[in-house]
């Protein structure tokens, strides 16, 4: 059964006032600079092409947590045009593979928020086996509280990701459009 990493007594908040206009996010007009542009690899990417990049969280207590994000500064699904929405498709899958391939994991959670920063990327965090507690919403806060993976375990998850994703080719292999029929 899944549960918060805290105990009780916990007690409900009262909501808060909409703030309207909302602050800025990484990368908005007025806000910090976008964390993610100038859309280049960087030292803690596992894989890229010509349109994705994809990186290992830092600090993340769980190996093989990572995100992927455009090249190109979009914000959002809505701005994806078709070709990378086919893409993000084509590497979710890839991605879910990859993670359900590493060492005892049960599942692979995809989260998109798009509260912190502007520019399009979304995790994928492996839900180790048999921690049931860490089921839907809590596997994110579990990670918070959980001790950092030990360096080799993600070396270890990098290495494995890479070497899925480079073993499934490129990302755009037809050269036709896509017609649905095959
Ligand atoms: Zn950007």
């Amino acid at each position: 059964m899944m549960e918060l990493p805290y105990a009780p007594p916990l007690t409900r908040r009262t909501l808060a006032d909409p703030v309207i206009p909302e602050p800025p996010r990484r990368g908005d007009p007025g806000g910090e600079p976008c964390g993610v542009c100038p859309g280049e690899d960087g030292p803690h990417t596992i894989w890229s092409d010509d349109n994705w990049i994809l990186n290992h969280g830092v600090e993340t207590s769980l190996a093989g947590a990572v995100w992927l994000a455009t090249r190109v500064h979009v914000d959002s699904f809505a701005d994806l045009d078709s070709a990378l929405a086919q893409d993000f498709g084509v590497l979710s899958g890839r991605i879910d593979r990859a993670l359900l391939a590493l060492p005892d994991v049960a599942r692979t959670h995809v989260y998109r928020w798009g509260d912190g920063g502007a520019h399009f990327h979304v995790w994928y965090l492996p839900r180790p086996l048999g921690m049931v507690q860490a089921q839907k919403m809590m596997l994110p806060l579990w990670e918070e509280v959980l001790p950092r993976a030990s360096d080799e375990a993600i070396s270890d998850a990098k290495r494995r990701i890479a070497d899925c994703l480079t073993n499934e080719g490129p990302v755009r292999a037809r050269e036709q459009p896509w017609d649905g029929a095959s």
